[in-house]
């Protein structure tokens, strides 16, 4: 019998198909490899995933080729990707998509290649020629220029020598210059001017945490280590140092950090310590330049992998070492298929390939730091700032009576935080208020019934986009103007119009309290634009404006030592998402922001205004305490059975007839019941949150369980079992963060 491949296609999902290797192939065939097979009438490119004796399935066809000169995925992540696949109930073509960035799959993808022109030596004779000088003056021009750069693009040639590149041509043949292709890596970091720096005698703090990660990196006991401190406590630091560690081992490393914590700001930290060896991946970089990257990493040029989820994924040769930073972030976890949390599978990748994992954060996840209170996880505490600054002072203000004193107005700010703005601007301090998402806050409210208006498609509020005074849902894209009064027959209060509360309108009345400062807004509408995101911060950074208005855009991960002053325009947004890690998404959020407050020599203030002053999260934020939060949140968690208590799997069915997605969801918990062990707890199907989206209802089903796999493999089943309408989709989220 011929050696067989077992193919996954591109063009087919979750199936593998057999093809026979023919002995031509058999050297070249491996796990891995990227083949092109016949399929049906014609030919398409594939993914050798398993390699066997013989085949169930005769009359197997040929594979016909082979891309490439080794496989392109490696045997480690094509294992990280068949635990991605059954883990997450994906398909393992998702799971290979997911593990490839596109611009290395795509066909056809390769290194951009650029012509250069090169001098001959004649060229530099020819120019003591006077007779030349006079009469080829643009000749002459052309070939200063070439020999004075040594080596110069063709391409920037024609444009600085104003001349074209049939002239050039002409000067090749006649043998002044040489015309070279070769291939150009198209670096992101190239234009960066980066001043180098030296590791920093560590703090003892930091010391006994190094330490701790050496010995992980070791000994692999424990293999995991939760590195929680403050902001400011020198994490970064630590990083570097571990990875120089690895590196001084022959070892290469991994860091993963949320996209929207991936600035250039970061970025320039690890290059500024390891220049070219750093390679950066993240989506907002040009397919060449994400292609070239990657292949740096494989080859072995690039030692440090930088970027945001799936860079996890880089094909990193003697890996040493993986750092997950912000680990508690939500935006670890892909929302589409297969719906894997980058964290968890950095886990498991250090686990398969034995290296050590660090996960670091100023906010444990509940689940991480369970983890390390039972001894799964190593666990380093940094518990101050570096410099010993104290944290900043976390003032709540109770918006409930700002509303009793405004006459049943409610303001957007309350009193204490306008008088500690001027305060600040006053003494030359920069101040940063913050808003919640920006599909939740920007929604109008009526100020006197708390009227809100919905999408009638998608059950979610609409937001108000002031340029085109429209209202719009961020869900199915629908708009509609803005009624003059409010829609509530009781209320038709006129005010209406005025009430919402989004970062343009907290700007707009941030510039009419403090008409003398410079205030810029920061959010996904004035990001837009590729860089737009680094100019604002470069500008906030340089003092030319004095309150920056955002998003949790703003509350990640920077450095601005001239803030004094941070607002939480409401805090209870978050608070009142259907979640039950609404308490811990607060709490992480509050704390995040307060850590922009007093970053520098002056101490810091935060105000948080709310209409909840009360709860415990908020609370637990005001004190800057997170064991306190940890030990009441984990009560809670305890008593109800939530992770990290139990592992929750979310499916979610949806379809444009409500009663038939109704009814499909009770008969699949029907028949979901009986293949269920007594420890499985099943909700019954509801409405989601987001109970309509894009004209298509949604329904849930919440199940929880000890471990993912003891409620994965029956659904798995039954889910195959089940005769599902045609109209009715579904998806399954394992580990479900959001559950919208
Ligand atoms: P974190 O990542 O925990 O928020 P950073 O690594 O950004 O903290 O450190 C905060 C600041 O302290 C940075 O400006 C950093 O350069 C500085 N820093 C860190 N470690 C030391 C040290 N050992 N000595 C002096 N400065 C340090
Ligand atoms: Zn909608």
């Amino acid at each position: 019998m011929a050696p067989v491949a077992h193919v996954i296609v591109e063009i087919a999902l979750n199936r593998e198909f057999d093809y026979e290797i023919p002995d031509s192939l058999r050297d070249a065939v491996q796990l891995g490899s990227l083949v092109e097979v016949p399929f049906g009438t014609r030919h398409t490119r594939g993914y050798v995933i398993g390699l066997a004796g013989e085949s169930a399935h005769d009359k197997l066809k040929e594979i016909t080729r082979v891309v490439g000169d080794r496989p392109l995925i490696a045997p480690e992540i094509l294992e990280l990707a068949r635990w991605i696949s059954r883990y997450y109930m994906a398909p393992i073509e998702h799971a290979v998509r997911t593990v490839l960035p596109s611009p290395v799959r795509k066909p056809g993808a390769r290194f951009k290649e650029r012509l250069h022109v090169v001098p001959e030596d004649k060229a530099q004779q020819a120019l003591h020629v006077d007779k030349l000088r006079a009469s080829h003056a643009r000749r002459a021009k052309i070939l200063d220029l070439i020999l004075a750069e040594g080596e110069i693009f063709l391409s920037e040639l024609t444009t600085r020598a104003k001349t074209t590149a049939g002239t050039v041509r002409k000067l090749e043949e006649e043998g002044f210059v040489r015309i070279a292709s070769r291939a150009e890596l198209r670096n992101p970091l190239a234009d960066q001017n980066v001043l180098p720096t030296e590791p920093l005698e560590l703090m003892p703090q930091q010391a006994g945490a190094l330490k701790a990660i050496r010995a992980s990196m070791d000994t692999l006991e424990p293999a995991v280590i939760l590195l929680y401190g403050v902001t400011g406590s020198g994490k970064t630091e630590i990083y570097l140092q571990a990875i120089q560690t690895a590196l001084d081992r022959g070892q290469g490393a991994i860091v993963l950090v949320p996209e929207i914590a991936l600035t250039p700001q970061t970025v320039r930290r690890f290059s500024a310590r390891f220049g070219d060896r750093i390679a950066v991946l993240h989506s907002s970089l040009s397919t060449g330049e994400r292609h070239d990257e990657w292949h740096r990493v494989r080859d072995g040029d690039a030692r440090i992998v930088i970027g945001a989820r799936s860079a996890l994924f880089a094909p990193v040769q003697d890996l040493g070492l993986i750092i997950v930073d912000e680990e508690h972030e939500t935006s670890y976890k892909q929302e589409e298929s297969p719906r894997y949390n980058a964290r968890d599978v950095a886990v498991m990748r250090g686990h398969q390939q034995r290296v050590a994992v660090v996960l670091g954060t100023a906010t444990p996840s509940l689940e991480s730091m369970h983890n390390a209170q039972r001894g799964k996880y190593g666990l380093a505490t940094l518990p101050h700032r570096v410099d010993h600054r104290r944290m900043p002072a976390v003032r709540i203000v109770d918006m409930r009576s700002e509303a009793a004193h405004g006459g049943g107005r409610i303001p957007i700010f309350a009193k204490d935080l306008v008088m500690a703005m001027h305060d600040r601007l006053d003494r030359r301090e920069q101040i940063m208020l913050f808003l919640n998402r920006r599909g939740f806050s920007t929604s109008i409210t009526c100020p006197i019934c708390g009227h809100v208006i919905d999408c009638s498609e998608c059950s979610v509020s609409m937001t108000y986009h002031k340029r085109h005074d429209l209202l719009h849902c961020h869900i199915c894209g629908a708009r509609r103007g803005v009624p003059a009064v409010c829609p509530n027959p009781e209320c038709r209060d006129p005010a209406f119009k005025y009430a919402g509360v989004g970062t343009q309108r907290v700007e707009e009345v941030v510039r009419k309290l403090c008409p003398r400062a410079a205030v810029a807004r920061m959010d996904a509408d004035t990001t837009t634009r590729k860089g737009s995101h680094e100019e604002i911060l470069n500008e906030f950074r340089r003092g030319k404006i004095d309150i920056l208005v955002g998003t949790q855009m703003i509350a990640k991960g920077l450095h601005f030592p001239n803030v004094t002053l941070v607002g939480v325009v409401n805090a209870d947004v978050s608070l009142h998402m259907p979640d039950f890690r609404a308490g811990e998404r607060t709490f992480q959020l509050l704390t995040q922001v307060a850590g922009r407050a007093g970053r520098g020599d002056v101490m810091g203030e935060v105000f948080v205004q709310t209409f909840t002053p009360s709860n415990p999260s908020i609370q637990a934020a005001r004190q800057q305490n997170y064991d306190l939060f940890y030990d009441q949140e984990i009560e809670f968690r305890r008593e109800l059975k939530y992770p990290p208590f139990s592992r929750l799997v979310c499916i979610t069915l949806t379809g444009p007839s409500e009663p038939l997605v109704e009814l499909t969801a009770k008969e699949l918990v029907r028949q979901l019941q009986s293949r269920l062990s007594e420890e499985i707890i099943c909700s019954d199907p509801a409405p989601a949150p987001l109970a309509k989206a894009r004209g298509n209802y949604r329904y849930q089903v919440m199940l929880r369980g000890p471990t993912a796999a003891a409620v994965t493999s029956p659904l798995r089943r039954a889910v195959e079992a089940f005769t599902w309408p045609r109209d009715v989709k579904h998806t399954v989220d394992v580990d479900a963060l959001s559950l919208m």
